[in-house]
């Protein structure tokens, strides 16, 4: 296990070329030299400053930072709710102008619609597709099995825990075919074991979709359990102060978590995080 500082730790480019990924890849998401400033009543707060990320295809991406440093700003550029001042987004090579399907949205608030079924919340975004009722049905399915649910298909979502609710917006997400899955503090109102079983949930499903995914959080145990490449950011303004190659595999094992070499690796996050809020 290295100590080296986060510093030296391979960037986004060494990874990808020692991944065979090679610098000509196109990044899933491309977020380039972005800024966001709010305004207000004379007032201006730079909320972003000079975001470089990139996710490539198939990558576990985490972002981690202080609370009020604009993760969740970044992601509202990132799903086009919100425009940026300065730089640009890209998805697959495009710039993004707005909200579309190639992303999928995942909140830390529950965002079922209360008088729909779990198969018709899971449905939704299709139903207002041309898609064949059969294919619908098919995907359907495959994503209520995916989230170990086919049972609860006809429940309503108050009869669902908090885990249950949020797997369920998960597939409604996945159903879609997003290029991108994009989590905001999405196993944040959890308690602890829901949290991890989550964890393990998530991480099964990216390897079972290949779904691409970048997830934001506060807290630095799931960032390194959960991220391949966990970029941390720091605040006032909200910026990316560097970003290192997590070197666990993905299987999750859920005692790694006690390993030195995890803990390790959290300490270093946690020093960054710390100097990030000066
Ligand atoms: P985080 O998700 O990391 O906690 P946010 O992205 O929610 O941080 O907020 C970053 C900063 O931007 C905060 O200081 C917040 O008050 C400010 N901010 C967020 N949204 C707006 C807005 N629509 N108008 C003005 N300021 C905002
Ligand atoms: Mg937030």
């Amino acid at each position: 296990m290295t100590r080296a500082k986060l510093s030296n730790l391979p960037t986004n480019a060494d990874t990808a070329a020692a991944d065979g990924r090679g610098s000509s890849v196109v990044p899933r998401l491309d977020v380039r030299n972005l800024s966001k400033v709010f305004k207000s009543q004379g007032k201006s707060l730079v909320a972003l400053k000079d975001i470089d990320l990139q996710v490539f295809p198939r990558e576990f991406v985490t972002l981690v930072g202080p609370s009020g440093c604009g993760k969740s700003t970044l992601l509202s550029v990132i799903a086009g709710l919100e425009a940026p001042t300065s730089g640009e987004v890209r998805v697959d090579g495009e710039v993004v102008l707005g909200p579309g399907r190639d992303r999928g949205l995942i909140f830390q608030s529950y965002t079922l619609y209360p008088w729909l079924s779990v198969a018709e919340n899971i449905a939704f975004g299709l139903n207002l597709r041309d898609i064949p009722k059969s294919e619908k049905k098919q995907r359907v399915g495959y994503y209520l099995e995916q989230i170990g649910l086919t049972k609860f298909a006809n429940a309503y979502p108050s009869q669902l825990s908090g885990g249950m609710k949020q797997r369920v917006a998960i597939a409604r997400a996945l159903v879609n075919e997003p290029e991108i899955l994009l989590m905001d503090e999405p196993f944040g109102a959890l308690d602890a074991q829901t949290k991890e079983q989550m964890q393990l949930f998530i991480l099964k499903l990216w390897e079972d979709t290949h779904t691409t995914i970048l997830s934001i959080t506060h807290d630095i145990e799931e960032a390194v359990f959960l991220g391949e490449r966990t970029y941390v950011m720091g605040v006032n303004p909200g910026r990316i102060r560097s970003h290192l190659r997590v070197p666990f595999a993905k299987d999750g094992d859920l005692d790694i978590k006690l390993t030195p070499e995890f803990i390790e690796v959290k300490r270093q996050l946690l020093h960054e995080l710390r100097e990030g809020q000066n």
